[in-house]
């Protein structure tokens, strides 16, 4: 079973398998983030759609961190 993580850095995508931890080789040390996609959701995405996926998630979690902080 494949597992999607996201990047709360960068907001870079990978899949893994049964590793339960995993940091993002791009930002060093980040710990990557279970997201809700599924990896059979994710399969089917060309790279614009992952892209912006990535780009609104980094934007909601943006927003809830200000939101957090206030
Ligand atoms: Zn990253």
């Amino acid at each position: 079973m494949m597992k999607v993580f996201i990047c709360p850095e960068c907001g870079g995508i990978t899949t893994v398998s049964r590793r339960k931890e995993i940091n993002c080789h791009k930002c060093g040390g980040i710990k990557m983030i279970p997201s809700k996609l599924t990896f059979a959701q994710y399969s089917e995405m060309d790279e614009q759609q992952r892209k912006d996926y990535s780009d609104s998630w980094l934007y909601i979690r943006n927003k809830m961190n200000n939101q957090d902080s206030k």
